[in-house]
């Protein structure tokens, strides 16, 4: 079964979670990719992903994600978050990240741990295929 992936960024983060999935890109091919709107166009237009896109953010793409972790369709969720800027859709975000620790969900909302992530599921994904 393929890992499946949320992808997030806000509009200041969105230049890094480009450079994250350019690094991973090999992985990130393996599984299935879910985004919200705007992050999902870049992933597909810069890096030629397949991904699945979902509303933008202040839409309720964050709460569309949600829906589909709390059902157990997403492994794990990339979500590049910016601290310094105040969001409109703050309450959506905040469940996002809550319906993760409900479920016990990995979440990276920092580019050092997106990094520790994806490099263990490369890992990860690389012993089954040899085993
Ligand atoms: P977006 O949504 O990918 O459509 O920009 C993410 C957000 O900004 O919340």
């Amino acid at each position: 079964m393929k890992i499946r992936i949320a992808l997030i960024a806000h509009d200041r983060k969105k230049d890094d979670m480009i450079v994250l999935a350019a690094e991973h890109e090999n992985l990130l091919r393996g599984c299935v990719l879910v985004a919200t709107g705007t992050t999902g166009k870049r992933l597909s237009d810069e890096i030629g992903l397949t991904v699945e896109r979902k509303l933008s953010g202040p839409f309720g793409g964050d709460l569309q994600i949600g829906t589909e972790l709390v059902e157990g369709r997403i492994d794990c969720v990339i979500f590049l978050r910016d601290p310094m800027t105040s969001q409109p859709h703050e309450p959506d975000i905040n469940a996002l990240v809550r319906v993760c620790d409900v479920h016990n969900v990995a979440c990276a909302t920092n580019m050092a741990t997106a990094r520790l992530l994806l490099t263990q599921l490369h890992s990860t994904q690389h012993r089954h295929s040899h085993s």
